[in-house]
């Protein structure tokens, strides 16, 4: 069971739940608020379908209350059930899109080395962790990717994060030339890349990299699965950076997970295309059996009402800044610490073998997951993030100060004992 920033195992030993299930009960578990809605939907109309100029009152609703959310430019939104199929979605609107606007050649969608989109053959390909590629055949021929914004690792000694921005704006640049820009359709991001280690943008990345894509006439999608609905300390991630996104997706904090439920926002601009040309090419054939389900959208309005009444998007960003001075206080420029990083209520610890020389541990010692297997030992959940020997946090939204104060405290522990053994087993920690 869950409560409040806790989950309950078989034994009924607490355990303080840092990562909100998969970065998504934004609002914390045990919401009874949720549930009857949940339960009032089902008893009144559990399915309705979305497709003929067919809708419910539910997702009808939470649509023109999603829009208000979004930045002004969001004109429409398609709803789906996990961030994989909003991305998917993305993908063949952008398709559909310049097909309509008579260039079928500009189909390529960049994305970053390191990005995780979800796990559908395209959202797959989006991503650029190897694991969804390797023994996938994948990713399809028209995802390509750039150069990951991770300065702790990917910046040249010394260079400002300022300068590293140019700099990978040069490489989307290059990559979108090289192509043909004729050929490239839209760019994907994370505004914070989760999964890929909890990586946040360089100063300025995101103003050089739009100027490289407004140049090109390349659309940008916001991967806002988890960034939206206040992880970062305001609505969305995009106000964060500046980000002024074409198309949106959106899923997790929109129902901090209770159903699933997801959704693409489409901006006038798209919109409009697809509103004056879909004529010629016929229908957009897409859409699913459980598109706008109405007791995920019911669900969706009920944890948004708490989201607002809390004042939880304020809070994560109080309490979130709270987090980040303290991770840093703890962690940083300590032995095997190579980076604390994060923004609002979402950070990454990542440990190094020799934090002065940059040297990471042999992934085969698997640092990342012993810190969050003892981690579970002091009664909190972490969790090792893939292709990073880092552990993230993204706690609840009401997580507070005391709560926090009890993470970096189990982490310590966590961490020492991984430290006392790395030493039993004579690894060299500088
Ligand atoms: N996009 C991002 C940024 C995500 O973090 C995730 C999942 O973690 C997805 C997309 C895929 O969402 P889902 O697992 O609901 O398909």
């Amino acid at each position: 069971r869950g409560e409040g920033v806790h989950i309950y195992d078989n034994q009924d030993r607490a355990y303080i739940d840092a990562l909100a299930g998969l970065w998504c009960v934004n609002v914390g578990y045990g919401r009874a608020e949720i549930a009857e809605a949940i339960e009032r939907q089902a008893r009144t109309l559990p399915y309705y379908h979305a497709f003929a100029s067919m809708g419910t009152e539910a997702p009808a609703r939470l649509a023109d209350r999603v829009k208000r959310m979004a930045p002004s430019n969001m004109s429409k939104v398609f709803f789906g059930l996990s961030g994989s199929d909003a991305n998917d979605t993305q993908v063949k609107l952008v398709w559909y899109y310049n097909n309509l606007l008579g260039r079928p050649q500009k189909k390529k969608i960049i994305a970053r080395h390191r990005a995780y989109h979800g796990v559908t053959v395209v959202a797959a390909s989006l991503g650029g962790l190897p694991v969804l590629h390797n023994a996938f055949d994948l990713p399809l021929g028209p995802m390509l990717h750039t150069t990951t914004p991770h300065h702790y690792w990917n910046a040249p000694e010394g260079m400002s994060e300022a300068d590293f921005s140019r700099q990978l704006a040069q490489d989307l640049d290059d990559l979108i030339q090289k192509e043909g820009p004729d050929t490239v359709a839209a760019f994907i991001a994370e505004p914070v890349m989760g999964a890929g280690g909890v990586i946040v943008p360089p100063e300025n990345y995101f103003e050089e990299i739009q100027k490289v894509l407004k140049k090109h006439d390349v659309l940008l999608i916001a991967d806002e699965v988890i960034c939206g609905f206040g992880r970062l300390g305001k609505t969305f991630g995009s106000e964060v950076f500046g980000i002024e996104p074409d198309l949106m997706s959106v899923a997790k904090g929109i129902t901090s997970g209770y159903v699933p439920l997801s959704a693409c926002l489409v901006s006038e601009k798209v919109w409009q295309v697809l509103v004056e040309k879909s004529g010629a090419l016929g229908v957009f054939g897409h859409g699913y059996t459980y598109s706008a389900h109405p007791v995920s959208c019911a669900a969706a309005m009920a944890n948004l009402d708490i989201l607002e009444r809390e004042g939880l998007v304020e809070a994560a960003a109080k309490t979130g800044a709270y987090m980040q001075e303290r991770l840093r206080a703890v962690f940083a420029g300590q032995p095997m610490v190579g980076e604390v990083r994060g923004v609002g209520m979402i950070a990454a610890v990542e440990f190094v073998q020799d934090p002065a020389g940059k040297k990471a541990f042999d992934p085969a010692l698997k640092v990342a997951v012993r810190v969050a297997d003892k981690a579970l030992d002091h009664g909190l959940i972490t969790r090792a993030l893939p292709n990073s020997d880092a552990v993230g946090f993204s706690p609840p939204l009401m997580v507070s100060e005391a709560e926090i104060d009890q993470i970096v405290e189990s982490l310590g522990l966590a961490l020492n004992e991984v430290r006392d053994e790395l030493v039993r087993e004579k690894v060299a920690i500088a």
